[in-house]
């Protein structure tokens, strides 16, 4: 079926923008008792800074050539902004191989000829690095302050750490209340530390907040939510939510999304106002009862 376009003026004469990819959608969206976000770049900016740059044996400028080498061919906002703030700091650049993207959870490359991991401290074991207690011990402190850590390690030893900050979206906690008093859960999921995600989440006011989650989680938790006969809405941005955005009832791309995401969605948000997802619901509703 044909893709719709509804663009409606808002109450206060704001004009908003929302595509509904096919007529089903509407039915879909009628039902919806559920909406989950994804955090990073949904209910968050997704433009983080980097706030800390603790380096673990070697200078502060080594830690951030090596990051800002393994991060420069990464798309994820995290990459963006550790590639950037190296380069504001004056770090040198370096040859740089072998680039591979671990969705969810880090990236990797050789750098010089030695091999560079940067991402979530799981990653880094896995790839064989060793966590000392300092580690460990710095990642909990920043972590409780809301940043999100990217780790890194060159051969196989941690050089330091990253602390990243990113804000909320100034309409997501008027979202989120206005869901609840509609009588609509709200779900969190995100990629992040726990930490970080309760950090945020609480301030939101976010009914139910999981973290630590790599993307076959996400679409997971939306399929055990839809299991208790929930009608689940997605709400997300990154290449990593498509799946759970195809997962859900009904999938809803906030704009500035990748096209992977928007292709998996019935709902595209194309203002990028997160606050167009009550406008999505409201239409769902009215335009149900029409057809019906
Ligand atoms: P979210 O669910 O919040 O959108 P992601 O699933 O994209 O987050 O990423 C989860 C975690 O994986 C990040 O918090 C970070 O620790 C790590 N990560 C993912 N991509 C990268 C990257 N390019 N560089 C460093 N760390 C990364
Ligand atoms: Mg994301």
């Amino acid at each position: 079926s044909t893709p719709m376009l509804a663009n409606i003026a808002g109450g206060k004469g704001i004009s908003i923008g929302l595509l509904v990819k096919a007529s089903e959608v509407f039915h879909a969206l009628s039902e919806v008792d559920t909406v989950v976000f994804d955090k990073t770049g949904t209910l968050t900016h997704g433009r983080p800074t980097v706030m800390d740059a603790v380096p673990f044996g070697v200078d502060r400028l080594e830690l951030l050539a090596l990051a800002g080498a393994v991060e420069a061919s990464s798309e994820h906002p995290l990459a963006q902004a550790i590639s950037f703030y190296a380069q504001r700091e004056g770090a040198a650049s370096r040859i740089v191989g072998d680039f591979r993207s671990t969705p969810g959870k880090g990236v990797t490359a050789t750098v010089d000829g030695m091999e560079v991991v940067a991402g979530r401290p799981s990653f880094l074991e896995e790839r064989g690095a060793r966590l000392p207690d300092e580690v460990r011990a710095e990642v909990d402190r920043l972590a409780a302050e809301g940043r999100t850590v990217v780790l890194v390690a060159g051969g196989g030893e941690v050089v330091g750490l990253i602390g990243l900050q990113d804000q909320p979206r100034h309409t997501a906690g008027s979202l989120i209340t206005k869901l609840r008093q509609r009588g609509i859960r709200t779900v969190m999921l995100t990629g992040d530390s726990l930490a970080v995600a309760e950090a945020i989440g609480r301030r939101l006011g976010v009914d139910d907040i999981r973290a630590e989650l790599l993307p076959p989680d996400k679409v997971a938790a939306i399929e055990a939510l839809q299991r208790e006969g929930r009608k689940v809405a997605m709400v997300g941005d990154g290449v990593n939510d498509a799946p759970a955005l195809a997962q859900a009832d009904v999938g809803i791309a906030v704009g500035a999304g990748t096209d992977v995401a928007i292709e998996s969605a019935g709902v595209i948000l194309i203002g990028d106002h997160l606050e167009d997802v009550l406008h999505a619901l409201t239409l769902g509703k009215a335009s149900y009862r029409t057809l019906t």
